[in-house]
């Protein structure tokens, strides 16, 4: 186990923004995983586990808690004939990766999220018609305090639009288990290259952000409703909306955590006064 003290989580997160913990652990087993917590619980104070921080906004100042992350002993995949198994920590795209070249398709929509396994079941990701709840058939989970670990079916995951019952349980993802479908390997190939030239295309991906920072309100697009209230390219400080796709706030540089956060406060603000619809952050703020 690998123990640092007062890190920076902006170099842990996505948008590069963001104050410090004041423990960050990597854990390379169940077992130390299961210690870490037990030791945690008993001490009563908070933690939080991070993936590969791609929907995650730390606060500036300081976390006052343990950042918990998977190590390279949760990297592993391995393939049984339609079925794949992945650590929590792989990431999606190299699931989807391993999936192609085992000629296994369903993975396609979702290739380019740049998240680890565990975020994405956690967020129940998704992309152009895909996402987890389709492909996911069980989970291996510990317990918050690390008492037990046990098989969770999807059935039981309550996964709906970007939520799932871990936002809840605080439940640790170990593994992933996915069911696919066997697809000639050049039509998968096809596909993921189809979806990554439309991410190219459509988002802004030169700049640090955590993708679509509002979740899609009932009936509407967020970036269209961000759009038209005339805020792209809108900036606080180091933080701006998006020109290329309004529903990414982006670190145009030198972003501090309060700045994207005012920037949120200000989109929230202009959209419900022009259209009346309250926008929810989709990006995880922990405080
Ligand atoms: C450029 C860009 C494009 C994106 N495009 C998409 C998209 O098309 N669709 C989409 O849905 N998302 C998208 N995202 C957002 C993000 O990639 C996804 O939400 C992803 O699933 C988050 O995974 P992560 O490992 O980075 O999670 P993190 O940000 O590390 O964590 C997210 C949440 O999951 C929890 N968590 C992480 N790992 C575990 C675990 N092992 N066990 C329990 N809880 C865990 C964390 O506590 C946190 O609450 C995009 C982000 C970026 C930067």
């Amino acid at each position: 186990m690998k123990i640092l003290e007062n890190c920076n989580m902006a170099e842990f997160t996505s948008f590069k923004a963001g104050g410090n913990c004041e423990r960050l652990l990597i854990v390379e087993s169940n077992q130390e995983l299961a210690q870490a917590l037990t030791e945690i619980s008993k001490s009563g104070k908070k933690h939080i586990l991070l993936g590969n921080g791609s929907n995650t906004l730390f606060a500036d100042g300081m976390y006052d808690g343990t950042v918990i992350k998977l190590g390279e002993g949760f990297n592993k995949i391995s393939v049984s004939g339609e079925n794949i198994s992945a650590g929590g920590a792989v990431l999606l795209s190299k699931v989807a990766r391993e999936a192609m070249n085992f000629g296994l398709g369903g993975l396609e929509t979702l290739s380019g999220i740049p998240g680890s396994i565990g975020g994405a079941l956690f967020m129940n990701a998704g992309a152009y018609g895909g996402e987890m709840s389709h492909v996911v058939s069980r989970a291996y989970v510990m317990k918050s305090d690390g008492s037990e670990s046990y098989w969770i079916s999807k059935n039981d995951m309550e996964l709906g639009y970007r939520t799932s019952r871990f936002k809840n349980s605080q439940e640790i993802i170990l593994e992933v288990e996915f069911k696919l479908e066997k697809k000639p390997k050049p039509e998968i190939k096809s596909l993921m290259d189809e979806y990554t030239e439309r991410r190219n295309s459509k988002q802004p991906l030169t700049l640090p952000s955590c993708g679509s920072f509002f979740k899609r309100p009932a009936g509407h697009f967020a970036g269209a409703l961000i759009q038209n209230s005339g805020l792209a390219g809108y900036s606080i400080g180091g933080a701006q909306v998006s020109e290329k796709h309004c529903g990414f706030l982006v670190n145009k540089g030198g972003a501090t955590a309060t700045d994207v956060l005012a920037l949120k406060d200000l989109v929230q603000k202009t959209v419900k006064e022009k259209f009346e619809v309250d926008l929810e952050p989709e990006v995880r703020i922990i405080l």
